[in-house]
């Protein structure tokens, strides 16, 4: 190639170090991507959060980043912004909570008057349980002080509910945050009648009166006890839960058992471990059986708006047959382990199978391996991995490939299970990055692709050629007016996605919604 043909080529292709158009931005890794407006940050925030950093800023830096999106958010639109909070946080689409919030904690504090007093009456909805309503306590006041519109709002919070329902709460969620229900209580303009007074007495004074609820007068009992057989009476007559038993109690099954009757769904889910290592939860126990039914059981999946990452993360633990930092043993049941993975699936929003051909690219670069997914401690390349793993599963026709400035084999298929695809996942090396790979692979390789699913954190450089511009060549060379996802796993601004391609959509990674979204994308 002369110098002029090359200089052309370049004009027309040129690398992803260079802009491909006055559209895209610098990202953090050098190259050029898209940037994306401030209500996909939103989502991205609200979803992905920005606890543990990414590889590219620190916790800090990206939580900042973020709030600046939340707040050109309600600049532009606040009452939009409580709507948006209201739809991913009732809708169990985030796996925390706490974003959600953070966000609606600066709308009500910030917002305009409509916005805040929208973002108010909406308290109650989105800080469902105690430790809730701390952590928007914690987050309003870095905002606002106590003005009469907050401390009407935190007052309807208690007596909104109906005295059994608020006397669980105060038991099961006494304090976070720095802050406990005493402490609101004590505020000014919160005055109670009837049984919220004889609440509100237990929780500031530790006053139990003839008016005080079932529920406090069997944790208060409880606390007084030390045989394991009384606790598991006072649990199955008051309905206790795990909250109210002293922690020495803890390690007797017959607790465990007691426990396990009605107890919820979450709660199970994170009590695997517990319930193990207190020899409760065994090889061929009746625990084992009552466990795997309810984990299976899509309805009580939905009811208690379990996230999927939680269930991944329970089947990550628990599947190890040990506790994270060091805590305890257990032997692993198969069974529970086989409900876990099956758990994991039912979790997402309906999805049905499309009939359609996906490639699914996981970008498995050094920056996808570093910083945390929602706080957890998946990655976003393994939680990538899980989340193409649920379209493969859904999908007959998938294909699978990991990516860094090249193509990555990833001995991992739809049956694979959750624990050892992310094991395999966290084990492969690391690269830089280069986004058009899988597109090129499939060009190379003559595959039939209607969309392909790529997932990353768009902060792509090292490729020849643009990602979009891989699929424009794609499409011409193969006819097939293949579509591009594009599932961001860090909440940062970019995307490889060009928003003005309505081939091409932005999703955000572990939003439970996002695999029936890939698919009605691939159908439209
Ligand atoms: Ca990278």
């Amino acid at each position: 190639m002369s110098y002029l043909t090359r200089a052309a080529s370049t004009l027309e292709n040129p690398p992803q170090t260079e802009p491909l158009n006055e559209r895209q931005v610098q990202n953090s890794a050098s190259g050029y991507s898209f940037a994306v407006d401030c209500w996909k940050r939103l989502d991205r925030f609200l979803i992905l959060g920005s606890e543990g950093g990414s590889y590219y800023a620190s916790e800090q830096k990206l939580t900042i980043d973020n709030l600046k999106a939340v707040k050109e958010c309600a600049e532009k639109d606040g009452l939009r912004v409580v709507n948006r909070i209201l739809e991913i946080s009732r809708g169990g689409r985030a796996p925390k909570n706490d974003p959600a919030l953070m966000a609606l904690a600066y709308v009500a504090a910030k917002g305009d008057i409509t916005a805040r007093t929208s973002a108010l009456a909406n308290l109650p909805e989105i800080a469902r349980i105690g430790t809730h309503l701390f952590h928007f306590v914690a987050y309003v006041r870095q905002f606002r002080g106590w003005g009469r519109g907050l401390r009407r709002a935190v007052a309807a919070w208690y007596t909104e509910k109906e005295p059994e329902r608020l006397a669980e709460q105060v038991v099961k969620y006494q304090q976070r945050d720095g802050w406990s229900h005493k402490d609101i209580f004590r505020l000014r303009h919160i005055k109670f009648k009837g049984q919220y007074q004889a609440i509100a007495k237990w929780v500031v004074k530790g006053e139990v009166t003839k008016t005080t609820p079932a529920i406090i007068k069997g944790h208060v009992k409880l606390q007084e006890t030390t045989k394991a057989l009384d606790a598991a009476k006072l649990i199955k007559d008051y309905g206790l839960v795990r909250e109210s038993v002293p922690t020495e109690l803890l390690k007797d099954p017959i607790v465990w058992a007691a426990l396990l009757e009605k107890m919820p769904m979450t709660a199970v889910i994170r009590n695997l471990g517990n319930m193990s290592k207190s020899g409760l939860l065994s090889p061929l126990s009746e625990a084992a059986s009552t466990v795997c039914e309810r984990l299976t059981d899509a309805d009580l999946l939905k009811k208690a708006r379990v996230h999927p990452i939680q269930i991944l993360i329970a089947a990550c633990t628990y599947g190890a047959g040990r506790g994270m930092l060091g805590h305890g043993e257990w032997k692993v049941v198969p069974q529970v382990v086989d409900a876990l993975d099956d758990a994991f699936y039912l979790a997402f929003k309906n999805i049905e199978p499309t009939k359609k051909n996906f490639y699914l690219g996981i970008d498995v670069s050094g920056s996808m391996s570093s910083g945390s997914v929602a706080g957890t401690f998946l990655s976003p390349r393994t939680a990538a991995m899980a989340m193409a793993m649920v379209t493969a599963r859904t999908e007959s026709n998938y294909y699978m490939a990991g990516f860094q400035h090249k193509l990555i084999e990833i001995p991992v298929t739809a049956k694979t299970t959750l624990r050892d695809a992310i094991r395999i996942t966290e084990g492969l090396p690391f690269g830089s990055t280069d986004c058009a790979a899988p597109i090129l692979d499939a060009l190379e390789k003559k595959m039939n692709v209607d969309t392909f699913v790529i997932y990353t954190d768009s902060e792509t450089w090292c490729g020849a050629t643009h990602p979009v511009k891989a699929l424009q060549m794609y499409r011409q060379k193969t006819g097939i007016a293949a579509k591009l996802v594009v599932c961001g796993l860090v909440a940062n601004q970019f995307s490889i996605a060009d928003p003005n391609d309505a081939g091409m959509l932005d999703v955000v990674g572990f939003d439970a919604s996002t695999p029936q979204i890939i698919s009605q994308f691939a159908l439209e």
